[in-house]
């Protein structure tokens, strides 16, 4: 429920001493219809969605005033969709920055992405490898039709809170030997923990529709 998560996003800023309003809510609407939306989530105040595919995500463009991020990874011959989102999650190639880039430039329009980095290191993710995070970074800097406003993750699927810990610890230190904004981190099992790691961002899915 809605109302629980932001209890409990309170509490955890209270024990991290943060402001709950420097944690942004992203309620992930994926896999829910949306009357179910309507109901659970905009009903109750909350205009903040992520979805994870464009396609899914276009059917539900008739919900108004919502601010959309795209958390899923985003093929290049989607980008041409993509006007509509606040933020996009998932930036994970040259390829894919310089895509958005040509497409911002023809529409006059700048992108807001985060970076999705795999600070687990497992062969079979999404983000980019640490190693190359810088580079792609830098790459970033000199693409006006960008703005780059910080870095995403996803702890591994199956860790527990305190596992998923470190890797929101790795991603913290990222950003700041970059100097970047955002840390978009925290699920329903672990966005306690993300908050008192810095989350600036959670995106929560499940916890929020039950
Ligand atoms: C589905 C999803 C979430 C939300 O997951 P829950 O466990 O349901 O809270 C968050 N981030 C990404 C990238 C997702 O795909």
């Amino acid at each position: 429920m809605l109302s629980e998560v932001k209890q409990r996003i309170k509490a955890a800023c209270q024990r991290a001493d943060r402001d709950p309003d420097d944690v942004k809510l992203v309620a992930v609407s994926k896999n829910h219809k949306i009357d179910e939306i309507q109901e659970k989530i905009i009903d109750q105040g909350h205009i903040i969605l992520g979805e994870n595919r464009i396609q899914e995500w276009r059917s539900k463009l008739e919900l108004e005033n919502i601010e959309w991020h795209l958390i899923g990874n985003l093929q290049r011959n989607k980008v041409k969709y993509c006007l509509p989102f606040h933020t996009i999650h998932s930036l994970n190639s040259q390829r894919l920055a310089d895509e958005l880039n040509k497409f911002g430039k023809k529409k006059n329009h700048i992108f807001r992405v985060l970076i999705e980095v795999n600070t687990s290191n497992e062969p079979a993710k999404q983000g980019i490898a640490v190693n190359k995070l810088e580079g792609l970074h830098d790459y970033c800097q000199d693409l006006d039709n960008l703005k780059l406003d910080g870095l995403m993750t996803m702890a591994p699927y199956g860790t527990n809170p305190e596992e998923a810990r470190a890797y929101f610890v790795k991603l913290r230190e990222l950003r700041d030997r970059l100097g970047l904004g955002n840390l978009s981190m925290g699920m329903s099992g672990d966005f306690e923990v993300a908050i008192e790691e810095g989350a600036t961002i959670i995106r929560v899915g499940s916890a929020v529709f039950r």
